[in-house]
């Protein structure tokens, strides 16, 4: 028998939470953020789930084959554009579209001999400073794309450092807009976190949204909003089974380093699930778990293959009892990806992306 450990991928979630975000902003088409193997989830095992969007945004040009070879003929964006000159090759033959973000990537389009003129997302710096041409050099690189035979259609994009903070994107948002007051070109701005907060703000809405996190059913600005009070539903659930039990007295210790002491004889359960499967070893003890779909608590250190649980309220569970690392147990009862991602000192971003090839990962409805 395999390690009792498996991920679900929820195509039902992912489906819902699309349609949430798409009433957020319903004026604007929509890019499915699925760089990183869909944040971890997996492109073939999203891909269901997401075929409601209207395009696909990613970096990569395998998993950019992977969408093609999916059977999705809709648009594709590279987000961070060609790396090199070949890349523009695959580029036309898949029909990618294609972020613009320096002049070296303008210098390749202008040597690269293409049957179909490329569309295009020329993206500014409006002050993240990692990608993306510095307003006031903005124009200049759309001209000098606009007179380019490659290029077909320009559109407009920038991307938020602070969407999901106390800065917001004003700022942000009026350097773009200045910039482009004059060019012609449908515009990309929003990320989830900008999407949600800032729906009301005409200019953030924009013709394409990006949302990422979203749609995976973390709130991009957790705590201060949880996913629910944004209506949306996890789309991975990590599974894993207690596969020992023990029994402590007073002044036993778990796990290496002894960092969890017990205080009175208490039940712990011990989980075949450990950082090497994607779980952070930065939770501490008292992380919240599900068991048998009941919070408890993580105790002592996470190991590379198991972590303990403490079952002192449950003496009903025990080897076999399936504990929830995050997302929806059998009996229906969530614990918020983002709840242990707080606790780990991270985003749940990260805990998705880290989930491990190790573990298997199987979609339901
Ligand atoms: C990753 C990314 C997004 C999606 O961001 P989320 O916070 O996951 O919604 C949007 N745009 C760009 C350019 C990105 O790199």
């Amino acid at each position: 028998m395999p390690r009792p450990i498996q991920a679900t991928i929820h195509t039902s979630a992912l489906r819902h939470n699309l349609g949430a975000v798409r009433q957020t902003a319903p004026d604007a088409q929509i890019w499915a953020v699925i760089k990183a193997n869909a944040y971890g989830h997996g492109i073939e095992q999203v891909f269901q789930g997401l075929r409601g969007a209207d395009g696909f945004a990613l970096l990569d040009l395998n998993e950019a084959e992977r969408v093609r070879a999916l059977g999705w003929r809709g648009p594709i964006l590279l987000i961070e554009g060609a790396f090199e000159a070949r890349d523009l090759e695959l580029c036309s033959r898949l029909h990618l579209w294609h972020t613009v973000h320096c002049d070296e990537q303008v210098d390749m389009l202008a040597l690269h001999k293409t049957h179909e003129p490329h569309r295009v997302f020329l993206k500014m710096n409006s002050g993240m400073n990692r990608l993306g041409f510095a307003p006031q050099r903005f124009r200049s690189a759309w001209t000098r794309l606009n007179a380019l035979p490659q290029v077909d259609e320009i559109s407009l994009m920038t991307h938020f450092s602070d969407a999901d903070g106390d800065k917001g994107i004003a700022a942000q948002v009026a350097r773009f807009e200045e910039a482009t007051r004059d060019l012609s070109g449908e515009r990309s701005l929003s990320n989830s976190a900008a999407t949600l907060r800032y729906t009301q703000q005409a200019s953030a809405k924009a013709d394409w949204i990006r949302p990422g996190i979203a749609l995976y059913g973390s709130s991009p600005d957790f705590p201060q909003h949880s996913a629910a009070d944004w209506d949306l539903q996890s789309a991975m659930s990590l599974h894993a089974d207690i596969i020992g039990v023990q029994q402590l007295q007073a002044g036993d210790s778990v796990g290496y380093g002894s960092s969890f002491v017990a205080e009175q004889p208490m039940r712990i359960g011990v989980v075949a699930c450990g950082y090497a499967d994607g779980y952070p070893r930065a939770c501490p003890t008292g992380t919240p778990v599900l068991v048998a779909g009941q919070r408890s608590r993580t105790l002592g250190r996470v190991s590379m293959d198991m972590l303990a649980v403490d079952l002192s309220d449950w003496p009903e569970a025990g080897i076999g009892s399936r504990v929830t690392l995050w997302g929806r147990a059998a009996n229906g009862v969530v614990l918020s990806i983002d709840e242990v991602a707080q606790a780990a000192g991270t985003v749940a971003y990260e805990l998705m992306c880290a989930l491990s090839p190790r573990v298997p990962v199987v979609t339901e409805d």
